[in-house]
């Protein structure tokens, strides 16, 4: 397959509808490549013609408009960490179509995760119209992507465990594992960009039960440390004399801010779900209960002190909170925001808090993201996929497809 196809396939998606003549401005290519290139992604029902509704300005015809057809294929991203396991499914476009969790017990032995897993791509692959071309997981770190395995210290139970090779053995697609604080920043440059505005960086701030992670994406591309790990802004210490850490150090962010310190600060019963307490937490502040409010503002505020930290040293162009459950990165961003409204603002730079902002996909963001990535993975390189596509009839509507040759129906 061409490389023209991805070529043209990112200007489309790029700017929502283009007709021919602007696709070969764009992008350099002559206008018969372009027009053999475009004939093959209509023959395969990956993009619909449409007519501009009105004549152009300079007269002449009405150019046909080019569009992605958003129900030619989908792609599934999952969120794995160890309290819940989130599943998103998205269409061409990149839409959302579907969402769903599975709640764990933290400690649960690894079958019941991998259950989960696969209970969660049944419950989607069921709600497909259209074939799944790919699986992306944004796990916690560190991972060893090579090898597409976790080896976290906090969540030991999937260490070990070739998800990667597992997963696409099972449904018959390409899988792909990315820390999921990085594939949620993926996730937000998609859903921020414009035909005329891409994000240049996002730092993208995970908090969940155990830890506080830094997603980062520059230029495009995310950033993973060499021991494939993403920065641990839990273990940024905002007082050397301050709680100790099971990192060795004292006063690290995690002990104030995390999910646990909240937990522990609230002395909630920890024998039960811990994801489902936090959940309630959060329940319990958006009702008005002071002492949920006020501790999760309290938390909020430390996290804001390590926001600051992050700005100070890489200066990105958004930070974006995400958190594993409902309404608690509302929570965090409202007490970051009280702690970085009480220092003095630099006159001549885009202040913080104009720059800061929950993650738009709420607590799915990580798995939007990892199908995000999966659909950026396709647009930059769609021809072994487009190979396997079955032709369309020119006189049948592309949605009418349903045979695919992927196994397992997804
Ligand atoms: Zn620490």
């Amino acid at each position: 397959m061409d490389t023209s196809v991805g070529h043209i396939l990112g200007s489309v998606d790029r700017h929502g509808e283009l007709a021919r003549h602007s696709i070969a401005e764009m992008t350099g290519l002559t206008r018969a490549t372009v027009s053999k290139a475009v004939r093959v992604l209509l023959e395969k029902g990956l993009v619909f013609e449409t007519e501009r509704t009105q004549a152009s300005s300079r007269g002449g015809p009405r150019p046909i408009l080019l569009t992605i057809n958003p129900r030619a294929l989908s792609f599934v991203g999952l969120d794995i960490r160890r309290e819940k396991i989130t599943g998103a499914l998205i269409d061409l476009r990149g839409a959302m179509m579907a969402s769903t969790s599975r709640r764990l017990q933290i400690g649960v032995p690894t079958k019941i995760i991998l259950d989960a897993i696969d209970s969660i791509l049944s419950e989607l692959a069921s709600a497909s119209e259209s074939p799944t071309a790919g699986i992306g997981i944004g796990s916690v770190g560190p991972i060893v992507p090579q090898k597409g395995m976790l080896r976290s210290r906090h969540f030991t139970e999937l260490n070990g465990v070739p998800l990667v090779e597992r997963l696409e053995q099972a449904w018959g697609v390409s899988v792909d594992l990315q820390i999921g604080a990085v594939a949620a920043a993926h996730g937000e440059e998609r859903l921020m960009r414009t035909p005329d505005y891409l994000p240049r960086s996002i730092a993208f701030v995970v908090i969940d039960y155990a830890g506080i992670g830094l997603g980062l994406t520059s230029g495009g591309e995310g950033w993973i440390t060499e021991h494939g790990g993403v920065g641990e802004l839990g273990h940024v210490s905002i007082d050397m004399n301050g709680r100790p850490c099971s990192c060795g150090r004292k006063g690290c962010l995690v002990q104030y801010a995390s999910g646990r310190a909240l937990l522990q600060e609230l002395k909630a019963d920890l024998s039960e779900d811990a994801g489902a307490v936090l959940s309630r937490v959060a329940e319990r502040a958006r009702e008005g209960e002071s002492l949920a409010r006020e501790s999760l503002l309290e938390a909020g505020e430390y996290l804001g002190h390590g926001l600051v930290d992050v700005d100070r040293l890489l200066r990105p162009e958004h930070v974006v909170i995400g958190a594993s459950h409902d309404f608690m990165a509302d929570w965090y961003l409202k007490g970051a925001s009280r702690y970085i409204g009480r220092l003095p603002e630099a006159a001549d730079e885009r202040r913080l808090s104009d720059r800061l902002h929950v993650a738009s996909m709420g607590s799915t963001a990580i798995a939007y993201g990892a199908a995000a990535l999966q659909l950026k993975k396709f647009l930059h390189a769609p021809g072994g996929i487009i190979d396997r596509m079955p032709l369309i009839a020119r006189d049948q509507p592309a949605s009418q497809e349903t045979s695919f040759p992927f196994a397992g129906g997804i």
